[in-house]
């Protein structure tokens, strides 16, 4: 079920909100290269992003391109067109080989009764006890309970379908990678809830190269993971087993994978992602994207004068409308408000004082959560400053992109995809 493109085993989604990092992104895949370890980078950037920014998914793909010829890489490395729907997709189809099929929102919308029906009855393997080899226990189900999860999830694949064949019929199949994301809804799904809608997808003949669950846990925007580090683990865990199974058990590629969304940031679970993966000689796709963003921001702070000053601006409208800058992402930050420094405070602040509370140094007292997130969010608000905003980026550009690379590879590629 997979000719054509192939995603290697390590990937690396990059955010570039401004087009103006995909260089100082790529320097990071080449350090983990020097440092044994095959990472591609994928650029991906959703619909919402663009729309936010008023960027084309056009222009990331000259930036990519740009970046990959200067720095001489001759791996692979793909353009994500990242939670698109068959309302969003035109705009990515050109310019991208890897597509996001985000079917969470028809999560629990009912299926076809007929087609439920009969999902449940071309999969008798998934009645009754499922033994997943390396989990411990064998899974009881019951029909009732396959038709439940199938109510569940089966409209959502059927949906996946269809952005699917939209996409063979415009690019060709094997043109491009499929993911289907399913993390942007309330409820984490089981393993055996996965192994059914891996089921259903292998049905719908979808060669997906990627899966996004939603994990146990609080995947906040540009911050540390919070929730149930052992339970993620025995979770993520019993994932790899069920997505090595499922493979074997639906003839779904067998570069299947998780894609671990807003993963950026996310250093206390990156000992078991490793571990995990390393365990199963599994694959592991890392979605990032404000990380870098903040980076940006910091290397302005760290520059000092008028990229300082821009921080400091940056932070101040972000603040003024924080309400509008947070709706969109809502259930995916957690700001304390009560922790937001005073604009006027910030105004008084020192590179030092600035970057030390943005940059995401748990050990620094100085490190402040609520700050990072508002500014995670803030994008928004560079967007509006314009030439203003990549002109500065521009004039310093070295500190910058000093600080893109580092982050992504000391503090992601390194714990994740290296172990150290
Ligand atoms: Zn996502």
């Amino acid at each position: 079920m997979s000719e054509g493109l192939r995603l290697p085993k390590f990937s690396l989604g990059v955010g570039d909100r401004f087009a103006h990092q995909a260089k100082a992104q790529l320097a990071a895949c080449v350090m983990a290269a020097d440092a044994g370890v095959e990472v591609v980078p994928v650029w991906n950037k959703s619909n919402r992003e663009h729309t936010i920014i008023g960027s084309e998914p056009s222009q990331t793909r000259v930036e990519a391109d740009a970046a990959v010829k200067a720095l001489k890489w001759t791996k692979p490395y793909f353009l994500d067109a990242d939670h698109i729907n068959l309302k969003t997709v035109e705009r990515f189809l050109a310019p991208c080989d890897f597509f996001t099929l985000d079917v969470a929102d028809m999560i629990g919308k009912p299926a076809d009764p007929k087609n439920v029906a009969a999902f449940v009855a071309r999969h008798p393997e998934l009645v009754g006890t499922v033994t997943i080899p390396h989990i411990e226990k064998p899974f009881k189900t019951d029909a009732a309970f396959v038709t439940g999860v199938a109510n569940q999830f089966l409209a959502a694949v059927e949906d996946a379908g269809r952005i699917y064949r939209h996409l063979v019929e415009k690019k060709g199949a094997g043109n491009f990678i499929a993911e289907v994301s399913m993390d942007e809804t309330d409820a984490p799904q089981t393993p055996v809830e996965l192994l059914i809608i891996l089921a259903a997808i292998a049905d719908e003949k979808i060669p997906i190269q990627t899966i996004a669950p939603k994990f146990t846990g609080r995947f906040n925007k540009g911050v540390d993971y919070v929730g149930d580090v052992a339970q993620f683990t025995r979770e993520f865990n019993e994932d790899l087993a069920t997505i090595a199974f499922a493979v074997k058990t639906y003839g779904l590629p067998s570069n299947l994978k998780l894609s671990v969304h807003s993963g950026s940031d996310k250093f206390s679970i990156y000992k078991a992602i490793h571990d995990g993966v390393k365990k199963f000689d599994a694959g592991v796709h890392m979605k990032t994207a404000g990380t870098t963003w903040l980076e940006e921001l910091i290397g302005l702070a760290e520059a000092g004068g008028a990229g300082l000053e821009i921080a400091k601006e940056v932070y101040a409208e972000a603040y003024a409308h924080a309400e509008e800058l947070c709706a969109p992402y809502a259930t995916v930050i957690d700001i304390d408000p009560a922790k937001l420094p005073q604009p006027e405070a910030v105004n008084g602040w020192t590179s030092e004082q600035y970057t030390s509370a943005l940059r995401h140094d748990q050990a620094n007292k100085a490190y402040n959560q609520s700050f990072r997130q508002l500014l995670h969010v803030g994008f928004k608000v560079a967007a509006k400053m314009g030439d203003r905003y990549l002109k500065a980026l521009e004039a310093n550009e070295a500190v910058v992109a000093r600080n893109v690379t580092t982050n992504l590879f000391e503090r992601h590629i390194r714990p994740v995809f290296l172990g150290r």
